[in-house]
C-alpha cells in the first residue's frame, strides 16, 4: 500500500506527495534500526533530551543477535554473547528514555522536514532528524534450490539454526571470517562440516583461519563452487563443481543435511534510495568524518554505511557519532 499521495505534474514523471494521514505521529529523533548503532545513537540521544524512538526493525538487535561469543568487543573481558550483549545495550538504551518499538520502516519521503516515515504500511510518523542504522543482511548464492529449501536444510545464519543438525553432516559456503566463524561454532554440534570455498584460499584473518585448520571435523573444499542443493522434501546434498571453468572441472556431490550460507551481506538501505545516496552495492554514502547523508537532517550509522570495518564497536562508534550530528543539527536551528 502506498500512503503517499501521487500528483499529476503533467508530462513529468508521478512524484510522491504529501502523507495521507493527517494524525501522524511527530517525534524530535527517530532511529531506524536496532544494531549497536542504533542503540549507541539512542542511548546518546535520550541522554541529551531528544527523545528518540526507535524501529526496530525485523531482526530486533540485528545481526549480532545471530552470532555466537563475541570477544572483542571492549569491556567484556571474558567475551559475551550477541544476544546478551543486545539486551543490555537495549536496556540502557530505555534507561535514559529511549523508546524502543517493533515494526518495520516500509516508505520514506525525504523530500522535505519533517521527514515522513511510514512503519509497517499504515502507521505514519513525522521526524526533524532521523538516523538510518538498519545494518546489513547475508546474501545467498540465488539458486533456485536454495530457495526450495530455506527452512527446510538451507539457513543464513549457523547459530540460529545449528542446533537442528546435531550430529548431522553440514556444508558452509564462504571463506571469509562469518564462514569460518560459522564452521566452528557448526564443528562442536555436528558430526562432519564441509566449508565449500571457491577461491584456494581462505580470505579470513589468521586466527579465524587457524581455528578452521585445528578443528578436526572441518574439511575445506577448496576451488569448488555450488551447483545445487539436493534433496526431496529436506536438503540431503549438494553438487558442487570443483575447479569450475578450468579442464581439470569436475562434479563432486556431498551428502549433508544442512547447507549454510556466509558469503557476505547486503546493506539495507533500499527503502532510503529514492532520496539518499548510495555506492554501487548500496552502502549509504556519508560526508567523511561525520554521520551526514545526501539529505540534510538524516543521518546514516553502523554497517548499512560502512563497507570497511563492520564491526560491532565501530557501527557502536558511528552511532554515537550520529547521535551528536542530530544534537548538533537540531541545536543549530
Ligand atoms: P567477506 O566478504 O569477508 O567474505 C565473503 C566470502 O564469501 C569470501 O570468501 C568470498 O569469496 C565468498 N563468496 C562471496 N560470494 C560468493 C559466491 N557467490 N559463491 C561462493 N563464495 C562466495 O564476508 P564475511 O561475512 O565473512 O565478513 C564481513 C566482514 O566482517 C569482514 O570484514 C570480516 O572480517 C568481519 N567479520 C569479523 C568477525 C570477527 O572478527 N569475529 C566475524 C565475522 C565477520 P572470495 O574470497 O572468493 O571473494
Amino acid at each position: 500500500m502506498n500512503l503517499f499521495k501521487t500528483i499529476d505534474l503533467g508530462n513529468q514523471p508521478e512524484k510522491k506527495a504529501d502523507v495521507v494521514s493527517e494524525n501522524a505521529e511527530k517525534v524530535k529523533c527517530l532511529i531506524i534500526g536496532s544494531g549497536p548503532a542504533g542503540y549507541t545513537a539512542a542511548i546518546y540521544a535520550a541522554r541529551a533530551n531528544l527523545s528518540p524512538v526507535m524501529i526496530q526493525g525485523m531482526e530486533p538487535g540485528g545481526q549480532l543477535t545471530t552470532t555466537t561469543e563475541v570477544e572483542n568487543f571492549p569491556g567484556y573481558p571474558e567475551g559475551v554473547t550477541g544476544a546478551v550483549m543486545m539486551e543490555d545495550l537495549k536496556a540502557q538504551a530505555e534507561r535514559f528514555g529511549t523508546e524502543v518499538r517493533w515494526g518495520e520502516v516500509t516508505q520514506v519521503d525525504f523530500s522535505q522536514r519533517p521527514f515522513k516515515v511510514v512503519v509497517d504500511e499504515n502507521k505514519v510518523m513525522e521526524a526533524e532528524a532521523v538516523i538510518i542504522s538498519t545494518g546489513a543482511t547475508a546474501k545467498y548464492l540465488g539458486l533456485k534450490s536454495e530457495e526450495e529449501f530455506k527452512g527446510s536444510g538451507v539457513s543464513g545464519c549457523a547459530t540460529c539454526d545449528g542446533f537442528f543438525y546435531k550430529d548431522k553432516d553440514v556444508a558452509v559456503v564462504g571463506g571469509g571470517d562469518t564462514a569460518c566463524e560459522e564452521a566452528t561454532y557448526l564443528a562442536n554440534i555436528c558430526k562432519k562440516v564441509y566449508m565449500i570455498v571457491r577461491k584456494d584460499y581462505l580470505r579470513a584473518s589468521k586466527p579465524m583461519q587457524n581455528r578452521v585448520f585445528n578443528t578436526k571435523n572441518i574439511e575445506i573444499l577448496f576451488e569448488h563452487n555450488t551447483k545445487e542443493i539436493t534433496g526431496t522434501d529436506v536438503v540431503t546434498g549438494a553438487t558442487l563443481i570443483k575447479k569450475m571453468g578450468t579442464n581439470e572441472e569436475e562434479e563432486v556431490k556431498i551428502n549433508i543435511d544442512g547447507f549454510f550460507l556466509a558469503i557476505g551481506h547486503t546493506p539495507n538501505s533500499q527503502v532510503f534510495k529514492e532520496y539518499i545516496e548510495t555506492d554501487e552495492v548500496g552502502y549509504i554514502k556519508t560526508i567523511p568524518g561525520t554521520s551526514k547523508t545526501n539529505v540534510k537532517g538524516v543521518f546514516a550509522a553502523g554497517d548499512v554505511q560502512d563497507n570497511t570495518y563492520r564491526q560491532a564497536v565501530t557501527a557502536a562508534a558511528s552511532g554515537c557519532m550520529a547521535a551528536l550530528d542530530v544534537e548538533r543539527f537540531l541545536g543549530e536551528e
